[in-house]
């Protein structure tokens, strides 16, 4: 439930002799080389130099997925404040913000459309909304997305980035983990495909919940992807982790994953399993242009 790990910022503060005009060009955390922006979004926010994945919105992650435009259903759903939380400020505010900041009103974008030809279902978090946590909002829409995917007889891809359950929300927001379990436990019987998408970070109850439960389970480079955090599991255990613990590569190695997939190869990838899954692309796809 650490949802409020800190994001890492894109944009590095400018150097006090610096003259590079801001926002133009990103200082990447991997290299510290200065990459020009246009460069970075043209390939797909992966650094040049090191390859360092920096972290995507979900409608960066949808257009970089679906071959054309999608369609976006259950956007007007939102939080009701069920608890009238408050910690550090009213739950209530915390919403207002992240909705005025990133014109969604909750943490995931759900949506069809097609991804290498086939009729995909598509769950993108959003990690600027609150850390990309699952509160009932979350849970209720990618339930939706599952369900309309075994509607659909398509597969459905779950792209996570959160910090877990929402703790604003309390055991509404773990209740989320039983239900968006049990839909895939419904997807599954009617022998649909689930590719989940691991990103950095997936922590928490989404890690303990649908994360997990892919038929694949595809990871981001680096990624960071846990329960609970390293350093409560060092304190609890008494024990120094070993390096690269609860990274991508890690997880792989002891079984945690199936694989873990460059960016700039995930939607090749995904194609290939879905057709090696028996998904058939649609005899008349769209081939409109990205979604801009
Ligand atoms: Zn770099």
């Amino acid at each position: 439930m650490a949802w409020f790990k800190k994001t890492r910022k894109p944009m590095a503060p400018p150097d006090k002799a610096s003259r590079v005009p801001e926002g133009l060009y990103v200082k990447c955390p991997g290299c510290s080389e200065l990459i020009y922006n246009k460069d970075l979004a043209a390939n797909l926010s992966v650094c040049v130099k090191c390859a360092h994945h920096f972290r995507l919105s979900a409608a960066e992650r949808l257009r970089s997925l679906f071959d054309g435009p999608w369609e976006e259903y259950d956007s007007s759903l939102v939080s009701t404040d069920p608890l009238s939380f408050t910690d550090t400020k009213p739950y209530k505010d915390r919403l207002r913000t992240s909705i005025a900041a990133s014109g969604m009103k909750d943490a995931v974008v759900t949506a069809t459309g097609y991804l290498g030809g086939v009729e995909t279902v598509i769950a993108a978090m959003e990690y600027s909304f609150i850390g990309g946590s699952m509160g009932v909002v979350v849970g209720e829409k990618i339930t939706r997305a599952i369900e309309r995917a075994v509607d659909r007889r398509a597969p459905i891809i779950i792209v996570s980035c959160s910090g877990g359950a929402r703790m604003m929300e309390g055991a509404l927001s773990l209740m989320q983990m039983a239900k968006t379990a049990a839909a895939l436990a419904r997807l599954d019987r009617a022998g649909l495909p689930f590719i989940s998408v691991l990103t950095d970070p997936t922590t928490g109850g989404v890690t303990a919940s649908f994360a997990m439960l892919g038929d694949l389970n595809i990871a981001e480079p680096k990624a960071l992807i846990g329960f609970a955090g390293p350093r409560v599991i060092e304190q609890t255990i008494r024990q120094k982790l070993p390096e690269g613990f609860q990274r991508s590569e890690f997880l792989v190695e002891h079984g945690m994953l199936d694989m873990v997939v460059d960016r700039r190869e995930l939607k090749s990838t995904i194609t290939r399993a879905l057709q090696f899954m028996g998904c058939r692309a649609a005899a008349a796809a769209p081939a409109a242009p990205a979604q801009g």
